[in-house]
């Protein structure tokens, strides 16, 4: 599928736009979810210009599941979830609603419906709060 550019993530990608970062390297970067559907929602997506996951290298693809994987277990960690979903959109008919390829870490609660999917805007002060708390599990999980 053809990748355009000026999509919201490729912006942040650039530093045009900002996010709460929580993790980068060579190949991917995580941010808070900014329309959070529960405590800690948080993204990871790879560099890479891909629209879908069948769009992106297998190279790109094993990054991004290997900072999913780490980012998920420091957020489960900074939330205290004893659950998590992991989610990944791809196409419109699917729901994607940002066309640049990315996972969703989404912690669950028992109990506790998860949020409408980007609709509402979270408490800057909370996110960064649980921001810091996820950036220091991971710096403790080194
Ligand atoms: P999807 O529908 O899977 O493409 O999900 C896109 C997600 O990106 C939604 O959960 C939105 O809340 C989230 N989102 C949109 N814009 C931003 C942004 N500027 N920073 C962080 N998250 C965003």
């Amino acid at each position: 599928m053809a990748y355009d550019d000026s999509n919201v993530f490729a912006r942040i990608l650039r530093g045009e736009l900002p996010c709460i970062k929580v993790f980068e390297d060579d190949h991917t970067l995580a941010f808070l979810d900014i329309m959070p559907q529960s405590d800690g929602h948080t993204l990871v997506l790879p560099k890479e210009p891909a629209v879908t996951l069948l769009d992106l290298s297998p190279e790109g693809a094993t990054a991004c599941i290997l900072t999913t994987r780490r980012v998920a277990a420091a957020v489960q960690r900074a939330v205290g979830a004893p659950g998590l979903l992991i989610s990944q959109f791809n196409g419109e008919a699917a729901g994607q609603t940002v066309p640049h390829v990315h996972f969703h870490i989404i912690p669950r609660f028992p109990g506790l419906k998860l949020k409408a999917h980007g609709r509402e805007r979270g408490d800057p002060d909370r996110l960064d709060q649980i921001a810091a708390r996820i950036t220091g599990e991971l710096a403790s999980a080194r």
